[in-house]
């Protein structure tokens, strides 16, 4: 009789601690991660960032590109959903046209970097305004970082864009990146890398500065329509899982990041201007990447 009593308050201690998790597994979480590059029309930093006299009316773009990502995942069943501002000063979407139950990350630093937001419990991720590699010959505005400071950077020996690192974050997390935006080098490169994805085009890049655009209205309708067929065939897409410990190779356009982190233990100088080290996961490799590339002695407060 004891037994029995005892048996179940044990089964009531269980389904009372199981339920919660039960319930929040039912829903279906999203990430979006977007960057503005890739956004339908821009093409040089009179649109990216703070200074461009087009910045205002571009930031209301790439909020739109966003939203139109957001409620066609409502709309396919998304029930809890994390925009995650990954460009530039990372304080660009207007976050007052976002419905009342999303939430945005804003600004740097932070863990995990442009999929900041991405666990166990994301199902889905999803990239909008995204870019090519510095290494592609192609693609508008074609960065990994940081123009200004980086030539390359590689994943087990593999040339890495900024999509493809974050499909290799999201992936630790066992979360499937399913769609993505940007322009026709951006798209092509990171299908070659993690998969068939679902992709919408917002333009055609001419050069590093020039492009044939989508206009506005037909970007935000193309990436719903993406979205929703992303959502459809959700089940098919695996996540982008890179062999562990990784190895990243990170080459500067100038000579003195290299000669000192090389000084640091864990750090091979494998050329003039580059330097390779390992890392225990991409989490780690993120880590090391973001301290490598925002680090400075003077940073306030
Ligand atoms: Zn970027």
């Amino acid at each position: 009789m004891v037994t029995k009593l005892l048996v179940a308050i044990a089964l009531a201690i269980v389904v009372a601690w199981s339920w919660p998790a039960a319930r929040a597994q039912a829903g279906l979480r999203v990430l979006i991660s977007v960057d503005m590059e890739g956004v339908v029309g821009t093409v040089t930093g009179d649109q990216l960032g703070p200074t461009g006299f087009e910045y205002g009316r571009f930031r209301d773009f790439m909020t739109r590109e966003a939203m139109a990502a957001v409620t066609a995942a409502r709309a396919a069943g998304a029930t809890d959903i994390i925009v995650t501002d990954a460009h530039g000063n990372g304080e660009n979407l207007l976050i007052e046209q976002f419905p009342p139950d999303v939430r945005i990350i804003r600004s740097w630093p932070r863990q995990l970097g442009m999929v900041a937001g991405v666990d166990q419990q994301v199902d889905a991720v999803m990239f909008i305004g995204y870019h090519a590699s510095t290494n592609n010959v192609n693609g508008v505005r074609a960065h990994t970082f940081s123009s200004a400071n980086l030539t390359r950077v590689a994943l087990n020996g593999i040339n890495a864009s900024e999509g493809s690192w974050a499909a290799a974050i999201a992936g630790h997390f066992n979360a499937p990146v399913i769609m993505m935006s940007g322009d026709d080098a951006a798209i092509a490169e990171v299908r070659s890398a993690i998969g068939n994805i679902e992709a919408a085009e917002t333009k055609k890049s001419l050069s590093f500065h020039s492009a044939i655009t989508l206009t506005p209205q037909a970007s935000y309708d193309l990436i719903a329509a993406r979205v929703k067929a992303a959502m459809a065939r959700r089940s098919e897409f695996r996540p982008y899982k890179v062999a562990t410990p990784v190895t990243v190779d990170i080459s500067f356009k100038n000579y003195t990041p290299a000669e000192m982190l090389a000084y640091l233990p864990g750090f091979e100088r494998t050329d003039s201007h580059s330097i390779r080290f390992r890392a225990r996961d991409m989490v780690e490799a993120e880590a090391i990447r973001s301290f490598i590339t925002t680090y400075r002695i003077d940073m306030t407060p």
